[in-house]
C-alpha cells in the first residue's frame, strides 16, 4: 500500500508564493511507486481547499491555475481517518502530512498543534521547536541558556515603544548602538527588516517592524560572513556541508532571497576544518536547545576573527530545489527525492516512538 502524503502549503503569511513553488517542486519530485499525493492548499485568507494539483508557472500566484475540483473544507478534514477519530495503527503508519509552510500559522507551532490534535504524523519540527524558532526573542533566551555565542540584543513590545519610546530607545543605544537590526520578532523571509545607522532611521525601522508584529527585537547589526548548515535527525544528528550567502545588496533582504539572480550560494564554502567542525557542533546543540525535529537550517555569522555566532533557527526553511537547504544536501550526497523519502521516514519514526 502507498503511503499518503497530505502536501499542505498556500497559507496566509507573506511567503505564500514561496510556498507554492515548494509544493510544486515537491509534487513533482515525490516517487510516485511509494507515495499517492493529497494536495491541500490553503489561499491566502486561509481557507483550506483539498485536491487541487498546481499546473501552470507559479511566478504569479493569482494566475495559477488548479487542475482538478478546489473543495473548501475544514482543517479538521485533512485525513478521512482522522475525522473518524480512527486509531493510527504504530506498525501502520500509511498517512504522513508534510506542512510545506513558512512563517506565521505554518512554521510556528500552530499547525503542528492541530496535526498533534488530529493524531497524523507530520514532517518536520514539533510544536515546541516551532514556536520558540519562531520567536526570534525566544529562540535567543533559548541560546543563551545553552551557551551559544550571538550577537547583543534588546526585545520590546508595541506599547512598551508606545509609552516610553525613549526610555527603549536610551537602552538600545547604551547596549547596542549602531548600526543596528530591527527586526519583528516573529518572521522570516527578512519581510519587515531594517538596517539603522542612526537614531532617526531606528524610529522609521521600528515602525515599520510594528506593521507586522507587536513584538520587536533590535540586534547589533554585525560585519560578517553569513554561513548555513542543514541538520536532519530526530535524536540521532547529521549535518551536511556548509553553504555560504554572498548578497549584493546592503544585507540578505527578502529581494535578493526570491528575486535576484545574482546573490550567490556558495557549496560548499571555504572554511578551515577547524572552523567547520565547530559549526556542526554548534549547529547540533542549538538543535537539541530547541529540540528540534526532522530538519532544520541553522544560520550563522563568522566575523573576521573567526568567531561564531549563531544568527537562527529556520524550522521550515526555504525547500524548492534551488533553496539553501535541498542544495547543501545534494552536495552532501542526499538529492531532492530521496531528501524528501528520509525526512518522511523521520516523520514515520518520531511518530511511532510518541506512541
Ligand atoms: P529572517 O528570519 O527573516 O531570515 P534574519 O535574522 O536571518 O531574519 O535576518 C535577515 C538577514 O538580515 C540576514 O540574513 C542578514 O543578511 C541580515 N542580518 C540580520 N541580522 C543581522 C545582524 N545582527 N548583523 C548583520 N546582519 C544581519
Ligand atoms: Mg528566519
Ligand atoms: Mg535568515
Amino acid at each position: 500500500m502507498k503511503t499518503k502524503l497530505h502536501l499542505l502549503f498556500g497559507g496566509k503569511s507573506a511567503e505564500h508564493k514561496v510556498s507554492m513553488q515548494t509544493a510544486k517542486a515537491v509534487m513533482n519530485a515525490v516517487d510516485q511507486s511509494i507515495y499517492e499525493v493529497h494536495p491541500i492548499y490553503i489561499d491566502q485568507e486561509g481557507s483550506w481547499n483539498k485536491g487541487p494539483v498546481l499546473e501552470g508557472k507559479v511566478d504569479d500566484v493569482h494566475a495559477l491555475a488548479f487542475q482538478g475540483e478546489k473543495n473548501t473544507v475544514s482543517p479538521l478534514a485533512i485525513s478521512e481517518r482522522a475525522v473518524k477519530g480512527k486509531e493510527l495503527d504504530s506498525a501502520q503508519v500509511n498517512e504522513v502530512v508534510f506542512p510545506l509552510l513558512h512563517g506565521p500559522n505554518g512554521e510556528d507551532g500552530t499547525v503542528q498543534g492541530l496535526l498533534e490534535i488530529l493524531g497524523l504524523p507530520y514532517v518536520g519540527n514539533g510544536v515546541l521547536a516551532s514556536s520558540a524558532g519562531m520567536d526570534k526573542i525566544a529562540m535567543k533566551a533559548i541560546f543563551e541558556q545553552a551557551g551559544l555565542t550571538q550577537v547583543k540584543y534588546v526585545g520590546f513590545i508595541r506599547k512598551d515603544w508606545e509609552e516610553q519610546a525613549e526610555r527603549v530607545m536610551s537602552k538600545i543605544e547604551t547596549d547596542i548602538g549602531y548600526p543596528c537590526f530591527v527586526k519583528p520578532a516573529n518572521l522570516g523571509s527578512s519581510v519587515g527588516i531594517s538596517k539603522c545607522k542612526n537614531q532617526e532611521q531606528l524610529k522609521e525601522a521600528v515602525k515599520e517592524a510594528l506593521r507586522y508584529d507587536r513584538k520587536i527585537i533590535v540586534e547589533e547589526g554585525v560585519n560578517a560572513r553569513e554561513i548555513e548548515i542543514g541538520v536532519i535527525g530526530n535524536d540521532e544528528l547529521e549535518c551536511s556541508v556548509v553553504g555560504e550567502i554572498v548578497p549584493k545588496t546592503e544585507f540578505y533582504d527578502y529581494q535578493s532571497k526570491y528575486e535576484d539572480e545574482d546573490t550567490g550560494l556558495i557549496i560548499p564554502c571555504e572554511l578551515p576544518n577547524e572552523i567547520y567542525e565547530q559549526i556542526k557542533d554548534i549547529a547540533k546543540r542549538a538543535y537539541k536547545s530547541l529540540d528540534c525535529s526532522g530538519l532544520a537550517r541553522m544560520d550563522f555569522f563568522l566575523t573576521k576573527d573567526n568567531e561564531i555566532l549563531i544568527n537562527e533557527v529556520n524550522t521550515m526553511p526555504g525547500f524548492t530545489p534551488y533553496s539553501m537547504f535541498p542544495l547543501l544536501w545534494k552536495h552532501s550526497g542526499l538529492e531532492y527525492p530521496a531528501l524528501i523519502n528520509k525526512l518522511v521516514e523521520l516523520a514515520i519514526e518520531k511518530h511511532q516512538e510518541k506512541l
